[in-house]
């Protein structure tokens, strides 16, 4: 009786050292991020007009820069945001989305979702060209693409492969977990445009980063904080910069202001990617 207790609790231990062992050994998905170039900038623009409401920037001249990024979780990709369209004119990507996705061994069919920050053609430009991937896009932004009447700076022939029905979408109103275990969460940061969201990745060695959007510009409307004119809320805008700041601090993230060129080196130059 005695020795066949000891020889269950023996068994139970190893259990227990084994389960734990296999728990460490699962203890994050593999996550990858990458930036990728999606779009020519232009000369430094004077940003104290359009991108304060309050004169705060008088004098800065600043150069923005055009970013997508490629996130691989386990076996499966996410691309965030697509940057300017091909047929963009000046600030075209003079190497399409596509092509650069080939660059890292990744064909656009692998591509399981497109996360959208918001409508911008900026950030929709090269959607269509990922036309199996659900498109995962902030359901305020979604009704205004769908909408009868859409405003004249939102041009809906950008995600057409989806409202023509011809894509999967998924409107998404509040916040979303898109792989469901906490790695890759789409964060509701509205004020720029009504269904804007900004994408939080957690990376298992450099760890937490949080991706813009258009949340913030560049690093003077994060510290100020400013906003832009051409905002669709200005109380929305704020209440979305206190989120992103609270949650950078608590999470310890890394923060990438999208268009701000001074963030293109908090990740590996591509084609390598932070991990
Ligand atoms: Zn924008």
């Amino acid at each position: 009786m005695t020795m066949k207790r000891s020889g269950s609790l023996l068994a139970l231990a190893v259990g227990i050292a084994f389960s734990s062992t296999a728990a460490v050994a699962q203890a994050g998905p593999d996550v990858k991020l990458t930036r990728l170039d999606c779009g020519i900038p232009q000369a430094p623009t004077d940003v104290n007009t359009r991108f304060s409401d309050t004169y705060s920037y008088p004098g800065v001249k600043l150069q923005f820069v055009y970013s997508c990024y490629l996130i691989k979780h386990g076996d499966d990709y996410m691309v965030w945001d697509t940057g300017q369209a091909t047929s963009a004119g000046a600030v075209a990507p003079k190497v399409g989305l596509v092509e650069l996705l080939a660059q890292l061994k990744v064909g656009p069919e692998q591509v399981k979702f497109v996360g959208i920050s918001h409508f911008h053609g900026d950030h929709i430009g090269q959607a269509n060209a990922l036309p199996k991937a659900t498109l995962l896009i902030g359901k305020g932004d979604w009704d205004v693409l769908t909408s009868p009447k859409p405003p004249a700076n939102v041009n809906p022939q950008l995600v057409s492969n989806w409202i023509s029905g011809g894509g999967t979408v998924e409107p998404v109103p509040l916040d979303k977990d898109v792989f469901g275990d906490g790695s890759v969460v789409m964060l509701a940061t509205p004020g720029h445009t009504p269904g804007h969201h900004s994408l939080l990745v957690k990376l298992p060695q450099k760890g937490a980063v949080i991706l813009s959007g258009d949340a913030v510009h560049f690093q003077e409307n994060y510290d100020g904080p400013g906003v832009p004119i051409f905002n669709f809320d200005r109380s929305q805008t704020l209440a979305s910069i206190d989120r992103i700041k609270k949650l950078a601090a608590n999470l310890k993230a890394t923060l990438i202001i999208q268009h701000d060129a001074r963030d293109v080196g908090k990740l590996p130059a591509f084609p390598e990617a932070a991990n």
